[in-house]
């Protein structure tokens, strides 16, 4: 079996730098992941050769090797392919989707800059912000610091965050080195903090907070308004807003993806004869024309009447289901002219009739 080229798999120019390389792998991610395409094994396979091609591109070393000796310099020893298995890929997803980490202490080495937690907060969005994008402003309560509080240096520590304990022990002195318990390795403590404040010196306050939310996104998906958070003591760094997007059901339309289904009614009378009726759209109404003959269950596609990709170009479709209604309650007239339809031939299903005719011409109005 050979194996396609990594370029070619993204889809990316050999020049292509690192941004363009995770783009592009963000996109075959989203589009093949194995959650939106359940049983599909082409899905599945595509999904772990882009894995396996941003493993190697995005890696400035194996990149070298990849692009000097080919798929040849990559076997053995190089990283072993081929056993990439999916919980691999899904651990490049951190750096892809970015997450991980929250809260907790960041920074290298020395004092630790601590950092405030994450807040939460669930939007619901109807479809016409799904398909339009929109700009949503959210009340969050933070906590934040005080006005008037002051820190000064740990005692403890002398402000470096962390101590020093010496022991003696039967091989000499031995010095280990911990977390200051003072200031949890911040440096500082509250020196001066107005009443109603925690033992921090913060305070909860109400802000407004704007957020930007792409056409596009799904039920589950997770924003992150960068600083947004709870902030943290004495030169902390905030923390961030997480928003849980919620999708509300339309009264009418069913989203699926990026397409849309819509059950359409029709009379008997309308399916014999033919009809111009008013569909319902995310954004606002379309007239369709129902051939005469029309069946019951034919599904129309009114292309990219759908909803947009919040990771790829294109728009999806509007599907139209055809539901013929059958009444079911008759006068003497209506009950008489259905028994004698019994007699016709015209009457009579013959399902291999008319059908890919009438599938053309739909097509043709649509596309
Ligand atoms: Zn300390």
């Amino acid at each position: 079996m050979s194996k396609r080229d990594y370029y070619e798999v993204l889809g990316v120019g050999k020049s292509a730098d690192s941004k363009e390389i995770k783009k592009a792998y963000r996109k075959l991610a989203i589009k093949y992941h194995p959650d939106k395409n359940p049983n599909n094994k082409e899905a599945e396979a595509k999904f772990k050769e882009a894995a396996e091609a941003y493993e190697v591109l995005s890696n400035s070393e194996k990149r070298q090797r990849y692009d000097q000796f080919g798929h040849a310099g990559m076997g053995g020893s190089a990283g072993g392919f081929g056993g990439m298995n999916m919980e691999d890929i899904f651990s490049q997803f951190g750096d892809i989707f970015g997450g991980g980490g929250f809260g907790g202490f960041g920074g290298s080495g020395g004092r630790r800059v601590l950092k405030g937690s994450n807040l939460r907060i669930k939007l619901s969005l109807n479809l016409n912000d799904v398909s339009n994008g929109v700009d949503k402003k959210v009340k969050v309560r933070r906590l934040i610091v005080a006005e008037g509080v002051t820190y000064k240096t740990c005692q403890t520590c002398n402000g470096t965050g962390s101590v020093t304990r010496v022991s003696n022990t039967i091989l000499g002195q031995m010095q280990t080195s911990s977390t200051c318990p003072t200031c949890n390795g911040i440096g500082k403590i509250v020196d001066k903090k107005p009443s109603g404040t925690d033992s921090n010196g913060m305070i909860k306050k109400e802000e407004t907070v704007s957020i930007k939310i792409p056409a596009g996104v799904e039920e589950g998906m997770q924003l992150k308004v960068s600083g947004k958070g709870n902030a943290a003591p004495s030169g902390g760094v905030n923390g961030d807003l997480i928003v849980l997007i919620a999708i509300e059901e339309h009264p009418t339309l069913k989203r699926d993806g990026q397409n849309v289904h819509y059950d359409h009614y029709i009379s008997f009378a309308d399916a014999v004869l033919g009809a111009e009726c008013e569909i319902p759209t995310i954004n606002g109404k379309v007239k369709i024309k129902l051939d005469s003959g029309i069946q019951s269950g034919k599904i129309l596609r009114l292309k990219n009447k759908g909803l947009p990709s919040v990771s790829s170009y294109g728009v999806g479709d509007l599907l139209v289901h055809i539901n013929i209604w059958t009444p079911q309650e008759l006068t003497k007239e209506e009950k008489d002219f259905f028994e004698k339809s019994k007699k016709s031939n015209n009457f009579i299903p013959d399902p291999s009739k008319n059908e890919k005719s009438f599938f053309d011409k739909v097509k043709e109005m649509f596309n």
